[in-house]
């Protein structure tokens, strides 16, 4: 970004004396539990921790899922979650050539890999134990809780039944918001632009070149534990999206142990994919970005110029913490 476009977006908090309705989706999350925010029915997979690692993907994509709780049948209880970047983290570091097998992957079970000898790369992102929140609790602590331990997934559990009832994430609060939006009063600060809201973020936006491996961008999804890359030309251009989920797509096509291949290759055979790339302008509003993230239901807009070079990510994470956290005075870290 140049520097005056940096300065433009510069942090200015949206606590606000002059607006009376600063506090207004605060207050509508702290009122509101997290069962109010789970649908009626929904698909739901839990995965003994002595199922193999292998099957346990396959079967995220043959359910449609993006995530699964761990039931360890010894210990009868929930371990933890197996989501999709617990398998970029096994493929980029046990990855080594088209030629070879992920041996790894193929043989080992998910409590070998979460056991001891695994744990250095497990450990990485792995939260010791599981991230839970009971139905009963407020959907500021649900969206406190994502952001605080940085996790995209978490599950409800009862505390009566032991039972997971759902999988919350930004998205579907952010969705719940939003659907009672017209009977929340409308905090000023959603006709502030982008630009001088300083929601998001502005600097060294982690990208990919198209003509990049896929194993490039696994490397860069590790080293900077981002959930999207914005796929850039040679001049910075965004041309497309992947995201962690779109990895899915290497167990779903058994395509893993290809991750020479690169990035073009990778994004023309998604099936299950978003078309073109949902973008946002440092001049556009607040309220304009929530809309548009909301109906496109993505986790991040691409914010860029009017030539679509890279110029910031503004991600669901940046917005919860704008319109839930910071009101009531909590940064996340
Ligand atoms: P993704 O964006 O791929 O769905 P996450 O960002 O939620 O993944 O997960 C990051 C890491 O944290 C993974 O290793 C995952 O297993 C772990 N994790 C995710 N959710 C929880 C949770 N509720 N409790 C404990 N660990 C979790
Ligand atoms: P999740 O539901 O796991 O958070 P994402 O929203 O990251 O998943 O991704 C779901 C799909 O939407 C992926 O195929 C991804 O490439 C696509 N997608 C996400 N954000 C954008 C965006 N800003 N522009 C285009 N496609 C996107
Ligand atoms: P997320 O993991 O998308 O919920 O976002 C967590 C934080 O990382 C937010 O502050 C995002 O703005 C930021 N972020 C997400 N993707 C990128 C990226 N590609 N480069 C830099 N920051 C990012």
């Amino acid at each position: 970004m140049d520097s005056s476009t940096q300065e433009d977006c510069h942090e200015d908090h949206i606590m606000n004396s002059t607006d009376p309705n600063a506090e207004a989706y605060m207050t509508f999350m702290k009122k509101h539990c997290c069962y109010d925010a789970i649908p009626t029915s929904c698909k739901l997979v839990i995965f003994d921790t002595s199922l193999q690692v292998k099957k346990a993907f396959f079967a995220l994509v043959a359910n449609g899922l993006r995530a699964a709780p761990l039931w360890d049948n010894k210990q009868q209880k929930f371990v933890g979650m197996l989501t999709i970047t617990d398998f970029i983290n096994i493929l980029h570091r046990y990855y080594k050539s088209p030629l070879v097998q992920i041996y790894e992957l193929e043989e080992h079970k998910i409590e070998t890999w979460r056991g001891d000898s695994f744990q250095n790369v497990y450990l990485q992102y792995h939260k010791q134990n599981l991230i839970s929140i009971s139905p009963n609790a407020s959907l500021f602590d649900a969206v406190y809780s994502l952001l605080k331990h940085k996790i995209h997934r978490l599950p409800v559990i009862d505390p009566e039944s032991g039972n997971v009832l759902h999988i919350l994430t930004h998205k579907r609060i952010l969705k719940f918001l939003y659907l009672f939006g017209p009977t929340i009063p409308k905090p000023y600060f959603l006709q502030k632009k982008i630009k001088d809201a300083g929601i998001g973020t502005f600097r060294d936006i982690a990208t990919v070149q198209q003509t990049a491996t896929v194993y490039d961008a696994l490397s860069v999804f590790v080293d900077r534990r981002v959930s999207a890359l914005p796929v850039v030309d040679e001049n910075g251009r965004v041309v497309a999206l992947y995201s962690r989920f779109d990895v899915i797509n290497l167990a779903a096509q058994k395509t893993y142990n290809n991750l020479s291949m690169s990035m073009q290759e990778a994004l023309r055979r998604r099936r299950c994919y978003v078309e073109g790339v949902i973008k946002c302008y440092p001049d556009e509003t607040l309220e304009t970005v929530i809309d548009r993230i909301v109906k496109a239901e993505v986790h991040r807009l691409v914010l860029v110029d009017r030539n679509d070079v890279v110029r910031g990510i503004i991600s669901l994470s940046d917005l919860l913490q704008a319109i839930v956290l910071s009101p009531a005075g909590f940064e996340s870290g």
